[in-house]
């Protein structure tokens, strides 16, 4: 990740007038480094004197619940007094966290598009950003975009800005974006930042259990039936998925986030390369895909499934049947094992 002058300047003459209408998106689905970083960011400007609003579509999962300020963030799907429309119709700046193009702001991007004369800043970890935004900060090798947030902070502000709580949200981003600290990007330099954060008294073991340890028991028996019943594998033992179905899920009280992980799991067995979950929605299947080294699924999951994300992280979405999307899968994996896309 190198940030350029150029473009620090750039932002620190965008943010120079005071008092300025700010907008902060993050992803459906806010997951620890979508609200993580919104919140840190949102600190920051604040502190400079600006009106910010945090947005997201939906709700972000249970376990986040007790981050700091997280009450500040706008939920526009439950946002019944119309509060994120009117700040996004008015906003001067539009800053988007954690994705790398509107559509994936979902039932959000309508109201966006309304606003045509707000700069567009893009602060974001995601591959091949889309088209549209005023100044990038896209850096696709950077494990999160906390990280990014955090090396803003430090080159506009110095790290004396970084208050405890922004530390804490920034953690959380750092942590779980890089599955505590043991995926892809782990540079001295995510040390480095983890380093300052520790250094404002934030309380690692207490921020970890709040995250990974704060789960219900539906959870953890829904996670024992997706991967007893139904991990399936495929391809001479090196790719899984695994498919929930609505009435499987309220069979465990399922909550938003209770499968946040399970598609991670696969990846455990030695000779796995490839995972996917598949997650019934009302109106469509959301699928997860996770990978290891050089398997790419940010690829597979754009080639076939009309989505995106990271090389060993990816997503997308299915409007057919649980069965159609699984055919479909296995289908999709053969042809790219065939292409090479499984490597050797
Ligand atoms: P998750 O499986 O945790 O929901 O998503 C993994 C990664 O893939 C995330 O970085 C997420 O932004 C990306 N992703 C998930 N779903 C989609 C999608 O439908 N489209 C695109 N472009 N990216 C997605
Ligand atoms: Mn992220």
């Amino acid at each position: 990740m190198e940030i350029t002058h150029q473009d620090t300047e750039h932002l620190r003459r965008l943010l120079e007038r005071p008092e300025q209408r700010i907008v902060i998106l993050s992803h459906t689905n806010p997951d620890g480094d979508a609200v993580g970083s919104s919140l840190a960011w949102s600190t920051v400007l604040r502190n400079m004197g600006h009106r910010v609003t945090c947005i997201v579509p939906n709700r972000y999962p249970y376990f986040l619940d007790w981050m700091p300020d997280i009450g500040e963030i706008v939920i526009f799907k439950a946002d019944e007094e119309g509060r994120a429309a009117r700040a996004i119709d008015e906003a001067d700046i539009l800053f988007c966290l954690d994705f790398n193009a509107i559509s994936r702001l979902e039932i959000l991007s309508d109201t966006i598009e309304r606003n045509t004369t707000a700069k567009r800043v893009l602060i974001d970890h995601h591959l091949a950003p889309a088209p549209g935004f005023d100044l990038l900060f896209s850096y696709p090798d950077a494990s999160s975009t906390c990280f990014v947030v955090y090396a803003l902070i430090e080159r506009l502000f110095g790290t004396q800005a970084i208050t405890r709580e922004m530390a804490e949200g920034l953690y959380v981003g750092m942590m779980t974006d890089t599955g505590n600290f043991s995926f892809s990007f782990l540079t001295p330099a995510l040390y480095r930042a983890v380093a300052v954060l520790a250094e404002t008294g934030i309380d690692i073991p207490s921020l970890h259990n709040n995250v990974y340890n704060a789960y219900t028991e539906g959870r953890a028996r829904l996670f024992g039936y997706a991967i007893n019943r139904k991990m399936e594998v495929i391809e001479n033992g090196t790719v899984a998925y695994m498919s929930l179905m609505e009435h499987e899920m309220r069979r465990f009280q399922f909550q938003q986030g209770d499968s946040e992980g399970f598609v991670n799991y696969p990846l455990t067995i030695k000779k796995m390369k490839m995972s996917a979950m598949f997650l019934a929605h009302r109106k469509f299947i959301r699928i997860s895909l996770r990978s290891r080294g050089d398997v790419d699924v940010n690829l597979f999951a754009r080639k076939y499934f009309n989505g995106g994300g990271h090389r060993n992280a990816a997503g997308g979405k299915s409007y057919v049947s649980m069965e159609e999307t699984i055919a479909r899968f296995v289908e999709s994996v053969r042809e790219f094992a065939e292409e090479g896309g499984l490597g050797a």
